[in-house]
């Protein structure tokens, strides 16, 4: 097949939409379609979008806008919307934006190359089943390009908890774990294109029930795949975080040092109010449980400020929280109204509280985050190098506990872990030197 098409995808929200984004462009790979970097020159592009906060929308509304004119000059140009808005606003996007040929939720992305040929017919194309044919299991030829040293795969999907703010158990439906024969093959196919680091993705990724054991038994099933030097995952909820799992933070070599837990609140009248199902003392007894398994875990979180009826003793206690568990990175937002959740209904913080909290929190968070990174220096760390520097000669990679790391090298080759003692901490780096 002639490979003289080409796709733009721009890719909203998070690391699974990343994978996503990937995975369709392999599917239109074998309808003869290239990636390319810019919207200009393609014949196809695609917003795979998030619907996690209010704003992502509306982002990908007033994206669409500035593809008009490529519209009005290229009219065989087709433009998709896939991901979790096209899943919740699907027939809202086609009426608002007439010139979105297609739209294709987050489950039905295997079906893209059927409906791209649909818009192609002069049809608008619209796909927002949770259909019973399983969307990995289609997708499973990637293309044997070779690949950088890291990757994401994710591993589950959807969400069974029902977080009172969170749209993603309607957008990307109810919780489901990939065989784990299928992600092991998949997993090693990578490693021999290249890859040294798995990131394991899911929306709940340690309610993972695919292999015997849990998240824990396939991290160990993964760890005997000799050139896999290292395995991440995320994003977990607390209560998924078994015994197994713990140990395995003790025990798995490869599993690195940073988890990424998030606990929303800080305050137990607002966890309880978000649905959580867990109160903050649980959550503090947890990580303690990890790092006597770990100690030199870094932790990250997300945080939600002015979550509707939060008050500034309910925030207090979020601070509180933080200043207790010290956090090497985090991602904190202010509440966003997402229609059709419980939370939206409730009496809603004004935006100028929000906004206040959230300056409050993310200077102590960047403190922290900052000051733990200071610690770094001095000592050595092992780091997963990835590509070159901004500057010539120097090679950038990542610490175990995800700190990007700048080194000064002619010869350090990408995929390779080597040792460097830190010597200085900048603004969102490290930088070092190699230990002999
Ligand atoms: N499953 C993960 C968990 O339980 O923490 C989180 C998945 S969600 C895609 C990522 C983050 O977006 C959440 O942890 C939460 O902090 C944030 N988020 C979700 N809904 C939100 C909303 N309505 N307003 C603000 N932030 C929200
Ligand atoms: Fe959303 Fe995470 Fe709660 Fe599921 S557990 S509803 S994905 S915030």
């Amino acid at each position: 097949m002639p490979q003289d098409k080409k796709l733009y995808i721009k890719t909203y929200g998070c690391q699974m939409n990343v994978y996503d984004s990937e995975r369709m462009a392999e599917a239109m790979g074998g309808q003869g379609y290239v990636t390319t970097d810019s919207p200009d020159d393609a014949d196809m592009i695609l917003l795979n979008t998030c619907h996690i906060r209010e704003k992502a929308a509306e982002k990908v509304y007033s994206e669409l806008g500035r593809y008009k004119h490529l519209k009005a000059e290229k009219p065989d140009l087709k433009i998709g919307v896939a991901g979790c808005v096209a899943q919740a606003e699907g027939q809202e996007i086609m009426r608002r934006q007439p010139m979105v040929d297609l739209v294709v939720g987050p489950q039905s992305y295997h079906r893209l190359p059927q409906l791209e040929a649909r818009a192609r017919a002069g049809e608008k194309a619209l796909d927002t089943d949770f259909p019973e044919d399983d969307k990995f299991e289609t997708l499973k030829h990637r293309p044997k390009a070779k690949r950088g040293p890291t990757a994401f795969l994710t591993v589950q999907e959807g969400c069974d908890k029902f977080c009172a703010f969170c749209v993603v158990p309607y957008t990307r439906g109810a919780e489901v774990s990939r065989p784990a024969d299928r992600i092991l093959s998949e997993a090693r196919d990578l490693v021999e294109r290249g890859v040294r680091e798995l990131t394991l993705l899911g929306q709940n990724v340690n309610a993972y029930h695919g292999h015997e054991g849990g998240l824990a038994g396939l991290i160990k099933a993964l760890s005997e795949i000799e050139d896999l030097k290292r395995i991440r995952f995320t994003t977990s909820h607390p209560n998924d975080m078994d015994d197994a799992l713990i140990a395995a933070h003790g025990e798995c070599e490869k599993l690195m040092p940073y988890l990424h837990l998030p606990v929303q609140a800080g305050s137990d009248r607002i966890l309880k109010r978000m649905n959580r199902q867990h109160t903050a003392e649980q959550y503090v007894r947890l990580i303690e449980r990890l790092r006597a398994a770990r100690p030199d875990l870094h932790l990250s979180g997300d945080f939600i400020v002015g979550f509707p009826e939060e008050t500034e003793e309910d925030f207090q206690a979020t601070l509180d929280l933080i200043e207790e568990v010290r956090y090497g990175s985090a991602f904190s937002f202010k509440y966003s109204t997402r229609p059709g959740t419980p939370a939206a209904e409730r009496d809603q913080v004004d935006e100028a509280v929000k906004d206040d909290r959230l300056k409050r929190l993310q200077a102590l968070l960047t403190r922290q985050q900052r000051a733990l990174q200071d610690e770094m220096v001095g000592r050595t760390v092992k780091v997963l190098f990835e590509k070159p520097g901004r500057f010539a000669g120097q090679m950038v990679g990542k610490s175990e506990y995800l700190h990007a790391v700048h080194v000064e090298s002619d010869t350090i080759l990408p995929g390779s872990v080597h040792s460097v003692r830190i010597e200085d901490s900048g603004a969102n780096s490290l930088s070092g030197r190699l230990v002999a």
